[in-house]
């Protein structure tokens, strides 16, 4: 199976609007909420996008922690002390410019205006103000401003905080890294772009802590190796780029930082964020916390702060990428025929057991092949409706494999296998089914 690189889709600025619909309609992405209404930038996953979230979040922790032997994990709380964001700069300084539109009324970041109101066209706006965009909450039943705490709008304050006692009992010595994902939450102002910009969201970030005066050669390392991660994945080379920040886009606490950037519907767009964080962070904890977190180097009796690398992606990003990038559309016999070019390892559903029809005389052999192939792949089976519309379901929503179960398999004992992207079909044993399928993962995953 060899995934054509070029995609076709009849209205490229439909696309969004495509997908959301396909989303809804094939159970990867529901609003939240929708028998009320909905709530604004906040989305459940359905069976398939909960299972595509899972393939990103494991082959990303796989690949970060399980396959080296210098990065290990970690699970902080979503609540942490609120001294932790102090120290960190967020309660000062993770604020966006807020405007007003003086006729609508409605707000917006002034830094994504265009100079006129998007809601009604009006060109005056009022001052801007910073606005923080941490969500606050109070930790007990009083409610003043002592019990105020933030959920986290990023998870690697969780790794900084913990760095001694990760350090102390997992024996790691620099350079070395901690791995954390979980959800963040940020009051975006201006949020869209489906789920592009959330104000709940996933992250999977890593802290890389280096000895300085290495710092810019562990930049180049993870900023290659995190981009190599995405065409992992299957993402089409020329959709991806690095870019690296101006010195006027740089945080505050960035010495160097580089995005991944995918050419999205809307345009070039971050993806995942990769910062040089200096020894910054562990600095201010340091200071706001009284505790030394220094390391010392039992090799040359040195002792310093570390400098941190930072790789930092969402999981809700990524799946919106995989599936903008995934999206096809081709013409076959006069009709068009839709299908996600999933990478088989991201793929939600791997291998779809068919049988012809419900007839229940290849209930037994079907199910068998089911159980068969359960232990080895993602598997569906499914035996509504006719075989022609599932097999357009599952090219809808990036089945790589499906098995079809017809009458001549009860005489002689195989199936037929059909692949998605060129539709061709092979008659395999039963009994050779499990390697011959794994034969065709691995030529399609080319590993
Ligand atoms: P921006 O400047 O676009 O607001 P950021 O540069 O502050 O974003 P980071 O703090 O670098 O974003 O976050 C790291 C990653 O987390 C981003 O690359 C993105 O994939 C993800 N992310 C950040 N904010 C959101 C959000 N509101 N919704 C979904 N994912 C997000």
């Amino acid at each position: 199976m060899t995934i054509p690189a070029q995609r076709n889709v009849a209205e490229p600025e439909k696309l969004i609007e495509t997908l959301v619909s396909l989303a809804k309609r094939r159970g990867f992405i529901f609003p939240s909420s929708e028998i009320y209404g909905g709530i604004n930038a906040i989305y459940d996953f359905g069976p398939l996008g909960v299972a595509l979230k899972h393939n990103i979040r494991s082959l990303w922790w796989r690949q970060m922690v399980e396959l080296r032997h210098d990065i290990v994990g970690l699970e902080s709380s979503i609540i942490m002390a609120s001294r932790v964001w102090e120290a960190s700069g967020h309660v000062a300084g993770f604020t966006d410019p807020l405007v007003e539109c003086k006729n609508c009324h409605q707000r917006f970041r002034e830094d994504h205006l265009e100079g006129v109101c998007p809601n009604c066209g009006n060109k005056e706006f009022s001052e801007s103000r910073q606005f923080n965009l941490m969500f606050k909450t109070f930790l007990g039943p009083v409610e003043d401003s002592a019990a105020q705490v933030f959920l986290r709008p990023e998870t690697a304050q969780g790794m900084f905080v913990q760095f001694q006692n990760v350090l102390n009992s997992s024996r790691k010595r620099i350079p070395f890294g901690i791995a954390q994902q979980g959800r963040s939450f940020r009051n975006e102002i201006s949020p869209g772009n489906y789920i592009f910009r959330l104000r709940e969201f996933e992250q999977q970030e890593m802290e890389f802590f280096v000895k300085p005066g290495t710092d810019d050669e562990w930049l180049d390392y993870w900023k290659q190796a995190r981009l190599d991660w995405y065409l992992s994945l299957g993402v089409r080379p020329e959709k991806l780029r690095l870019r690296a920040h101006g010195p006027d886009e740089l945080a505050h606490y960035a010495k160097a930082a580089f995005d991944v950037e995918y050419e999205f519907p809307f345009g070039w767009q971050e993806l995942e964020g990769i910062a040089n964080r200096t020894d910054f962070d562990l600095r201010q904890h340091s200071q706001y916390s009284g505790k030394d977190l220094s390391y010392f180097d039992e090799e040359t009796k040195e002792r310093y702060l570390p400098y941190v690398i930072e790789p930092a992606m969402g999981v809700d990003r990524c799946l919106f990428t995989l599936m903008i990038d995934a999206y096809d559309e081709e013409e076959v016999r006069g009709e068009t025929r839709v299908v996600l070019r999933f990478h088989p390892s991201v793929a939600p559903i791997q291998v779809a057991v068919l049988p012809l029809s419900k007839n229940e005389k290849l209930l037994p052999t079907s199910r068998e092949v089911e159980e068969l192939l359960r232990p080895h792949f993602r598997i569906e089976y499914d035996e509504t409706q006719s075989i022609g519309r599932r097999y357009r379901r599952h090219d809808e929503i990036g089945t790589p494999f499906a098995v079809t179960v017809d009458f001549d398999s009860l005489e002689d004992k195989a199936v037929t296998i059909r692949e998605r992207d060129s539709m061709e079909q092979v008659r395999v044993a039963i009994a050779e089914l499990v390697p011959a399928l794994s034969e065709k993962f691995r030529a399609a995953s080319g590993t």
